[in-house]
């Protein structure tokens, strides 16, 4: 047997243990798992010292093309996923411009992805108040799931997103449940994160601390709550996207135990950055859901080292330096956090390295579960017949980030200056390196749209 690619000598993280065996790569399959493989390959990585897992499926990525293509590109965007250890991305319905709520849009960012990415993508379709009538062409088109806002989206161009209202997301779910998808929500309530964020800007209170306060914990409880409650009435399957309270994950375990079909996302800026952090990295590091007080934050901790949350996504929602630099205030400036390219690492120093976690479950939340709930049945494993989406994580590197290193478009980052304790060495995606540490990206663009 002539192999294309033979990782030797690596502790190889499997569905059921962490083992040191070979795997033989062939026609961009995972053909051979076995403790000696002798044949010969056209390329033979030494993993000596390093975890090979499956890598990163990132399901909440922003990257803003067509439309907004200064913020971030299919090719930037990919490249940064890929250096990052991600090699299949879900890419999110808003920020493009038009926002993907019809297969007119859809088609648009479909031409626009086809020739571009470093790693496997798909995408979203958007739920609005004007595109009920639009769900089914989606859904027909190959979207992998459905997103909407309970929050302000934060825009008012023509074309842009816009978030949910009641009867949208009854009739939306409705509607979801009888196409089987998956409603993906970000649950803030509008009402009250709008209104409070007016009051604090008008009495003067902008800092990073007063910001988790105009976003308060009730605010994600309450809309998480709606969302349960309509989801048991309409049987929609639902994921709540970047949750950043342990009382909201707790609801969700709750309607879970009652049988409502719910699964939970968080992101690594809820873990590795809190509100006393904000404070000294500014408006690269403001989000919404907003980064939390450290109280809180522990407790989030809790509910991921107590295997709660079920899988991390980065949310990189990017956008140009003037939109976080020029803003009078933290109020003002755009929300959203750079974090593509260090999620993987990030997490395994923390949660791993620090924290104790299993390597096992860190692979189920990376890469395992999300493939799972996504149907996307060649990826998020290392086995036999899988396609070959393979990381090297050294545990033993360390580095600073650098902006120069980055990807990005807009090369800017919340973690600018952090030293990470642990580091993606290469990336392989479908059996192609796109991705190595000393020589950066390689190849082409192989990148393939995953469908449903
Ligand atoms: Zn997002």
């Amino acid at each position: 047997m002539m192999f294309d690619i033979i990782i030797k000598n690596g502790n190889v993280v499997l569905r059921d243990g962490v083992k040191k065996v070979d795997i033989g790569i062939k026609n961009e399959k995972i053909t051979c798992i076995a403790e000696q493989i002798t044949d010969e390959a056209n390329e033979v990585i030494d993993a000596s010292g390093q975890y090979v897992m499956p890598g990163m499926i990132d399901t909440h990525v922003h990257i803003s093309e067509p439309g907004r293509t200064e913020w971030e590109g299919f090719e930037t965007g990919s490249k940064a996923l890929a250096a990052g250890g991600t090699t299949s991305y879900v890419e999110m319905p808003l920020n493009a411009l038009p926002a993907t709520v019809n297969k007119e849009a859809l088609d648009l960012k479909l031409d626009a992805a086809k020739t571009q990415n470093y790693v496997d993508y798909a995408f979203y379709g958007g739920l609005v108040p004007d595109n009920l009538d639009k769900l089914e062409e989606l859904s027909d088109a190959g979207v992998l799931a459905f997103k909407a806002f309970l929050s302000n989206a934060g825009s008012d161009i023509p074309g842009d997103f816009t978030n949910v209202d009641d009867y949208t997301l009854y009739k939306g779910m409705q509607k979801l449940a009888e196409l089987d998808q998956i409603l993906c929500l970000h649950a803030e309530n509008a009402d009250i994160t709008s209104k409070l964020e007016a009051e604090f800007i008008r009495e003067g209170k902008t800092s990073a601390m007063d910001y988790p306060d105009a976003r308060p914990v009730i605010a994600e409880v309450e809309a998480v709550q709606k969302a349960l409650l309509l989801a048991k009435e309409t049987g929609c399957k639902l994921h709540i996207v970047h949750i950043s309270t342990s009382e909201a994950v707790q609801a969700i375990l709750k309607a879970r135990a009652e049988g409502v079909d719910v699964t939970v996302e968080s992101c690594p800026h809820y873990f590795s950055m809190s509100a006393e952090d904000v404070e000294e990295i500014g408006a690269y590091a403001k989000c919404q859901p907003p980064l939390r007080k450290k109280p809180v934050q522990e407790k989030l901790w809790e509910e991921l080292l107590n295997g709660n949350i079920d899988w991390l996504t980065s949310d990189h929602s990017p956008c140009t330096e003037d939109l976080k630099l020029q803003a009078d205030n933290l109020f003002e400036a755009w929300g959203g956090i750079s974090g593509a390219q260090n999620n993987v690492d990030l997490m395994f120093d923390l949660a791993v390295k620090q924290r104790g976690l299993s390597v096992n479950r860190f692979a189920e939340l990376i890469a395992t579960t999300p493939a799972d709930r996504f149907n996307m049945p060649n990826k998020g494993e290392i086995s036999v017949s899988k396609d070959a989406d393979i990381i090297l994580v050294d545990p033993n590197q360390s580095y600073t980030v650098k902006r120069e290193d980055l990807y990005y478009k807009n090369k800017h980052s919340a973690y600018e200056g952090r030293k990470i304790d642990c580091r993606v060495t290469k990336t392989i995606v479908r059996g192609h390196v796109v991705f190595d540490v000393e020589q950066g990206i390689v190849g082409q663009p192989i990148g393939k749209l995953i469908t449903k």
